[in-house]
């Protein structure tokens, strides 16, 4: 289908320059005999956090397995954490009877977080068996089997570490400019704080390059105590302001299912003041009057030369690829992330 975006392969650990990552640990029971054939071996991960992000969601943090001492880099912005657990492991199942069941949370923390404090955090909503049971059993000290890293890499900035075998997706080098539109919907804005993190990064390494200026950030809740890392969003934002990066934060209140969406004047004092709260869906009216008037200016109708970013569920991944194209996005700028198998 002409336009139509890639939705994210899972299920075996992509051809990343990233998934050399996990070194083997001892995993001599019996869920390193289910961890899959001809992958990265498990690798036990210790949590060492659990804190409340949103309504209905919690962040999880995990210490790391061990590496190569070269390998700087675990994963890569936008990249997912998979978690595997033995077949017997949930009653009534999980996934196809007799095999293991695994899970995919995308790593909700930069890279560089990951290198420093040696932890990865990732943010579950509570939806189903898994996610369900890692909210009411997972606490610090317990340890979970990390399959490996995996999924697209970066776009808006290319990537760092790059080895040879692994395409680029697309990133942009230094000398191209435009602007950057994130959109998330629900708990797909896990992403969205690595993938910002490092433009900031990059334009600091780079303060010459031509690197994007402009961000876009329209986050798509039902009500805004499900605003997930909306926090850490705000202090993104300003810290790419630091670095002269402009970013323009909207939370896009939903309502309720076909209902009616709640006054855009709601008070947000845990979100921060830089958001701007509207009502609707992010269609293509709501971001032209809320992304393209106040970051291009009222003449200027288009994003051409932007690059454009949707995570979310699958409907709204498949719609915002007809606003990026009302937009003036060019479908090779567009990029995607879904949540659903
Ligand atoms: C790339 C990616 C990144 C994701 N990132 C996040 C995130 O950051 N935060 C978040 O909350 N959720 C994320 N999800 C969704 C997450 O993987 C789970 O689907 C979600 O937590 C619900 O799982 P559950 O077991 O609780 O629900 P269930 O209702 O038990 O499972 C949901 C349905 O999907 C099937 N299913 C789920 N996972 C798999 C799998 N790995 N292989 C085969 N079938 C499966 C189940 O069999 C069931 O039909 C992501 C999904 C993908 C694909």
């Amino acid at each position: 289908m002409p336009g139509a975006l890639p939705l994210r392969q899972v299920g075996a650990l992509d051809p990343s320059p990233y998934n050399v990552a996990v070194e083997n640990q001892q995993c001599c029971d019996k869920q390193q005999q289910h961890a899959g054939q001809g992958r990265a071996a498990a690798a036990l991960v210790t949590c060492v956090g659990v804190r409340d992000e949103a309504e209905g969601v919690k962040t999880f943090e995990f210490t790391v397995p061990h590496t190569h001492p070269a390998q700087k880099h675990l994963y890569a912005a936008r990249q997912h954490a998979t978690f595997v657990f033995p077949p017997d492991h949930f009653p009534g199942g999980g996934g196809t009877s007799g095999a293991p069941v695994q899970r995919s949370w995308t790593v909700s923390c930069h890279p560089d977080h990951t290198e420093h404090k040696r932890t990865f955090t990732v943010a579950i909503k509570k939806a189903g068996l898994v996610s369900s049971w890692m909210h009411d059993h997972v606490r610090p000290g317990q340890a979970l089997r990390l399959q490996g890293f995996a999924g697209e890499g970066p776009f808006v900035v290319a990537p760092a570490t790059s080895t040879s075998g692994g395409g680029d997706g697309g990133a942009p080098r230094a000398g191209e400019a435009g602007g950057v539109l994130l959109l998330a919907g629900g708990i797909g804005v896990t992403p969205l704080c690595p993938i910002l993190q490092d433009l900031v990064n990059e334009v600091r390494r780079q303060p010459r390059a031509a690197l994007p200026r402009r961000v876009a950030v329209v986050y798509a809740v039902r009500r805004a105590a499900q605003a997930a890392l909306a926090g850490e969003l705000h202090k993104l934002a300003e810290a790419a302001r630091d670095v002269g990066v402009d970013v323009r934060l909207v939370l896009a209140l939903t309502g309720g299912e076909g209902g009616s969406a709640p006054p855009a004047s709601v008070a947000l004092p845990q979100v921060g003041p830089r958001w701007t709260v509207v009502s609707g869906r992010p269609s293509v009216a709501l971001l032209r009057q809320h992304v393209v008037e106040p970051m291009m200016g009222a003449g200027e109708a288009q994003l051409a030369g932007w690059r454009a970013y949707v995570c979310g569920p699958a409907g709204m991944v498949a719609d915002a690829d007809g606003v990026f194209a009302a937009l003036g996005v060019p479908p090779e700028n567009r990029h995607s992330d879904a949540f659903n198998f």
